[in-house]
């Protein structure tokens, strides 16, 4: 024990009865397999978990059932059997209110699920560590519920030198947490070594009110070995509250709206380590918890490991309920708790203490007083608030005075409305506003969300409408440039040469040029019949025109322009060009004049015969050249 370590105290608190031996007679005892399990989807601060199992469907014990979603922790079978429902069941709430829960009829077996195994935490990296902790479902044990892992996950983002290991346990009856600390003092100091190491805390300090000396000795004992403190601080309630723990031990003030971690703290119940612990240790899920069964409509008070889900009548049978005796039963502590509307409902994991009070016990509040500004409410509180200002603002639904005077500082621990000379239910107005104020803000924010989306949506579409202008723009300037592009090719194609032969004119040039061959080559046949010097000469003239002509032609295509490009010209089989159907005619018509007069040269026919058919041969030979010599010749 640190018995130095120094002390600071916070604003306000009190002394109740403390009504704590009752249940700590004994050891912890095992709560009995239940027949039926009741588990609820919402155990913790945030959303509901989602179902990862259907009715009829067999699980295992600590078998995953349902998701976290968003701010939440995973929920687990607590013991092998069937599901049998889901839908909702009575749910331990102030509001008694039913929520959905997932009802398994137990088998009797217990049979653990093949995939839970246990680790050693040094071979694990802290991200494998953190999963486990997150896969776990652990949510704070002392009450609050908040999801562990987030938890630390928002305190890795800080410098944290600080981590308080919470076992003051301040509220009256409650002895949860002072059993565990003096039976499972070394899971509570392994698990808390895992936080210290995931947070990289310079330091440890395990706060246990000195009410609990058995504890004490217990925790001093597991940390023998370190260097951590155990930190025993004055009884005085409420002591275990985050904010004012951390006042007790280090002297700071979490400043308003801020968060422990921000000033290098965080805070963690004794369950929780422990449950961080089984987690990576053992490989087990959050599925049961230690809860202390008191009252005085109870023979035997207790404290129980009871499975998540088991219901709160069969708890308070095992501690000897007597029915007749029992006014109410509350959940938690008296100063905090609730009054329980259905018994039928479950243990869940925020489930600390089940208080089974008789009338003389916990009698009925009297009625409400006028306030009368005693000033006694803002004496004790915690949080130094103005009690009374809040009632005022409360009861006048002045939502702004209500968080201008830091409403939401506020722990609901009680404290006020227990010295309320009036006997006014502060704390019920303090938590019907901040519901409202909630309603209020999530509201609005639904509102805010709908209106971002509508502008979202509207900038989306004009944005949407100039992009299609846009295309449109540019489609009909590509469009104008195009044409102004064929406009200016038209413009800019040279014009067919001035001084360049018409296509009359070519035409007559081959024209001549065909008859000035025809001519030679009929003047060549008389020349090799009849050699004399005269044919000579006239095949030397006419040899001559036909190359002027030749000649004038290839000069005025020459001229002719633009050059265009030449139509291949048609072939036949041997590759030489193809002759037109009126070549093929004349040739035909030329052979057949051949043959007739080789036919009348062999049968001496007379010499006017022969000279006919000679003539004929001549025109056939004409008709040739001239087919040959093209279409625009054979036009003609
Ligand atoms: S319930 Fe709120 S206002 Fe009342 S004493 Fe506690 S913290 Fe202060
Ligand atoms: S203790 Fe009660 S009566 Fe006194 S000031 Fe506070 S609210 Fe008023």
């Amino acid at each position: 024990m640190t018995a130095n370590w120094p002390l600071h105290r916070f604003h306000g608190g009190i002394h109740p009865p403390e009504n704590k031996t009752q249940s700590t007679s004994g050891p912890i005892r095992q709560a009995p397999l239940p027949t039926l399990l009741v588990v609820p989807l919402l155990q913790h601060i945030g959303q509901p978990a989602e179902p990862c199992v259907s009715e009829g469907e067999r699980v295992y014990k600590g078998q995953l059932i349902a998701l976290p979603a968003g701010l939440g922790a995973a929920v687990h079978a607590p013991s092998s059997g069937i599901v049998q429902r889901i839908g909702a069941a009575p749910y331990p709430h102030a509001s008694g209110q039913t929520f959905t829960a997932i009802e398994i009829a137990t088998d009797g077996k217990d049979e653990w699920h093949p995939d839970i195994q246990p680790a050693d935490p040094a071979s694990l990296d802290d991200e494998q560590l953190l999963q486990r902790i997150r896969q776990a479902g652990i949510s704070g044990m002392g009450g609050a519920g908040f999801p562990t892992a987030t938890k630390l996950h928002s305190g890795q983002q800080s410098s944290i030198d600080t981590l308080i290991i919470n076992g003051t346990e301040c509220e009256p009856y409650i002895t949860a947490d002072d059993m565990l600390m003096r039976e499972r003092a070394a899971a509570i100091v392994a698990g808390s070594a895992i936080l210290q190491r995931l947070l990289q805390a310079r330091q440890v300090v395990v706060a246990i009110e000195d009410n609990k000396p058995e504890a004490v000795a217990a925790m001093q004992n597991a940390v023998q070995q370190s260097n951590w403190h155990v930190v025993v601080v004055p009884t005085l309630y409420p002591s275990g509250g985050e904010r004012q723990l951390i006042k007790i031990i280090t002297g700071l003030e979490v400043p308003s709206g801020r968060l422990p971690a921000h000033i290098g703290i965080v805070c963690q119940n004794v369950g929780t380590a422990a449950a961080v612990h089984d987690a990576v240790y053992l490989g087990q899920p959050l599925i049961s918890r230690v809860t202390t069964l008191t009252g005085a409509a109870l023979q035997q008070p207790m404290n129980v490991e009871c499975l998540i889900g088991t219901p709160v009548n069969e708890l308070l049978e095992l501690a000897g309920l007597e029915r007749k005796q029992l006014n109410r039963v509350i959940v938690g502590g008296p100063m905090m708790g609730f009054s329980l509307a259905d018994l039928n409902a479950p243990a869940i994991k925020t489930t600390n203490c089940l208080i089974a009070s008789t009338e003389q016990e916990m009698p009925a509040p009297e009625p409400a007083l006028p306030c009368i500004r005693c000033g006694e409410c803002e004496l004790v509180c915690p949080a130094g608030l103005l009690p009374q200002q809040l009632l005022f603002y409360a009861q006048g639904g002045d939502h702004e005075q209500l968080q201008a005077n830091n409403l939401f500082d506020c722990i609901e621990c009680g404290a006020c409305s227990y010295v309320c000379s009036s006997k006014i239910p502060l704390v019920q107005y303090y938590r019907s506003a901040k519901a409202d104020i909630r309603e209020q803000q999530q509201k609005q924010a639904k509102a805010e969300h709908a209106r971002q989306r509508f502008e979202f949506r509207q900038e989306r579409l004009r944005l949407e409408e100039e992009r299609k202008a846009a295309e449109r723009q540019a489609r009909a300037e590509r469009m104008a440039k195009a044409k102004a592009a064929r406009e200016q090719a038209a413009a800019a194609k040279p014009a067919p040469a001035a001084d360049g032969p018409s296509a009359d004119a070519l035409k007559k040039l081959k024209i001549e040029a065909s008859m000035a061959r025809v001519a030679l080559g009929k003047a060549e046949k008389q020349l090799a019949q009849h050699d004399t010097p005269e044919l000579h000469a006239q095949v030397e003239q006419l040899r001559a025109a036909a190359a002027r002509a030749q000649q004038a032609l290839a000069d005025a295509e020459a001229k002719t322009a633009p050059a265009t490009v030449a139509a291949p010209e048609k072939t036949d089989k041997t590759g030489k060009p193809a002759l037109s159907e009126a070549a093929k005619k004349a040739k035909i018509e030329l052979a057949m004049a051949k043959a007739a007069l080789k036919k009348a040269e062999r049968a001496e026919a007379p010499e006017e015969e022969l000279g006919a058919l000679r003539e004929a041969l001549a025109n056939a030979e004409q008709a040739l050249s001239t087919a040959e010599a093209g279409p625009a010749m054979a036009s003609e």
